[in-house]
């Protein structure tokens, strides 16, 4: 999971135009910037279930500004479902590479978003590690 460990400020969000390659290869597909989201808040915990499987789950509330590259190229500000993709293919999927025997590599999902005021966005990111 790329946003693992990490805390965020802000990131440019991404929406993938085609679906050619999975999980780790995934940035080879063609992507489109759609805009940026700061973080006004950004909570994240690890837990572990009975196993002893690492679980991770960040609440995430940001401002989303739209790209001056999408409003040129379609004359118009990102619907909110465009944002919606980004904020999954930003926030979600895996890294992994592994054919197979895959131990541990993270990934996630973006659930529970939803649109309030103005800019301001609200989702979770639930992730675990590949076993
Ligand atoms: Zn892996």
């Amino acid at each position: 999971m790329r946003t693992q460990g990490m805390k965020y400020q802000s990131a440019h969000i991404e929406r993938r135009l085609r679906n050619t390659y999975r999980a780790g290869w995934s940035s080879l597909d063609p992507h489109e910037d759609v805009g940026r989201v700061m973080f006004l808040e950004y909570e994240h915990t690890v837990s572990y279930d009975d196993s002893g499987y690492e679980f991770a789950h960040s609440s995430c509330v940001v401002l989303f500004t739209a790209s001056p590259h999408f409003r040129e190229d379609h004359g118009r500000d990102p619907s909110p479902a465009e944002v919606e993709d980004a904020l999954h293919t930003t926030f979600g999927g895996s890294n992994c590479q592994h054919d197979y025997d895959c131990c541990g590599c993270w990934s996630s999902g973006v659930v529970d978003i939803s649109r309030m005021d103005d800019g301001v966005w609200s989702f979770d990111i639930s992730s675990s590690r590949n076993y």
